[in-house]
């Protein structure tokens, strides 16, 4: 069973430093943190995620709205704020940096900032969140474009003793980026197909141990999140609540217009 974590609340203001376009459906962005303050991410903590606030245009200063005491956010009456959720892709705490990985699709308030970014932008930050921890259980991450951001931190992140297997789906094989692991980890890319190909690339190629903890994280579309789970409970006998597999979007709803059911 997964180890739940707190959510941790930070508001800053984030002050675009460095844009770098990775490959063709990711641009990197690297932002200064307006505060002295340390952002307490947790070392384990998987899929470390923040709120993005994206300004309307023409305004000047960002809203914050306000936090109740779990850390869900209390919209302004009447207000709707363009906010977004993604992951931390790095953080420097001496720079008070941290740095973000934007997918980018055809529509969309975060994709088209990310396009259109300039040195000295600035947007809002809220969070700071982790799903669950990392407790050295065999590790299965399987994510699309939009989770690659943090499996490549967790990735990053994991102690050198760790096993598991990371699948990845990418639109494009310039998406496919050299990301630093341990040796016990597999890392398997493949290309988005439609269908995806998940379920298929998991009977094929994922070994799960006979015996100890496993612990299957991940982020991707809505449907295709659900079909995977399917596959993995029917094909491997996996006990859901081992399953972290989050709906990280919706094809044909915005963010805030879709449930994020886990399972
Ligand atoms: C915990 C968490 C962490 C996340 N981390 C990241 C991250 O690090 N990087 C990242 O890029 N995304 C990440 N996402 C996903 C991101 O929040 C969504 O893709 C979000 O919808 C993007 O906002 P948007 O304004 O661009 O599009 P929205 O306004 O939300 O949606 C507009 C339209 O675009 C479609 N759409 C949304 N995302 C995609 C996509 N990837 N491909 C094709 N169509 C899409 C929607 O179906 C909708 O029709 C994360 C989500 C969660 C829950």
């Amino acid at each position: 069973m997964p180890v739940f974590l707190q959510k941790i609340a930070i508001d800053s203001q984030l002050i675009v430093s460095e844009i770098i376009t990775l490959s063709k459906s990711i641009i990197q962005i690297r932002f200064q943190l307006d505060k002295k303050a340390i952002l307490a991410v947790e070392a384990l903590g998987l899929g470390p995620h923040l709120k993005l606030i994206f300004p309307e245009p023409g305004q000047q200063s960002i809203v914050f709205p306000d936090l109740n005491e779990a850390g869900k956010i209390i919209w302004p009456e009447g207000e709707k704020l363009a906010i977004r959720t993604y992951s931390l892709r790095a953080y420097d705490a001496a720079s008070h940096t941290l740095t973000i990985e934007f997918a980018i699709h055809a529509e969309g308030i975060g994709s088209k900032w990310a396009q259109y970014a300039k040195p000295g932008d600035v947007i809002g930050a809220l969070g700071i969140g982790a799903k669950c921890e990392y407790q050295q259980q065999y590790l299965v991450l399987v994510g699309d474009i939009t989770a690659k951001p943090a499996i490549s931190y967790i990735l990053e992140h994991l102690p050198a003793d760790a096993k598991g297997h990371a699948f990845i789906e990418v639109p494009d094989h310039s998406d496919m980026i050299t990301i630093r692991k341990p040796q016990g980890v597999t890392l398997s890319w493949h290309i988005q197909q439609h269908p995806s190909l998940f379920p298929e690339m998991l009977i094929k190629s994922l070994n799960l141990p006979d015996e100890g903890n496993i612990l299957i994280w991940g982020g991707m579309e809505g449907s295709l999140a659900q079909h995977v789970r399917h596959c993995l409970v029917d094909q491997f006998n996996v006990n859901k609540s081992d399953i972290q597999l989050l709906n990280y979007w919706r094809i044909g709803f915005a963010e805030g217009e879709f449930r994020r059911r886990e399972g």
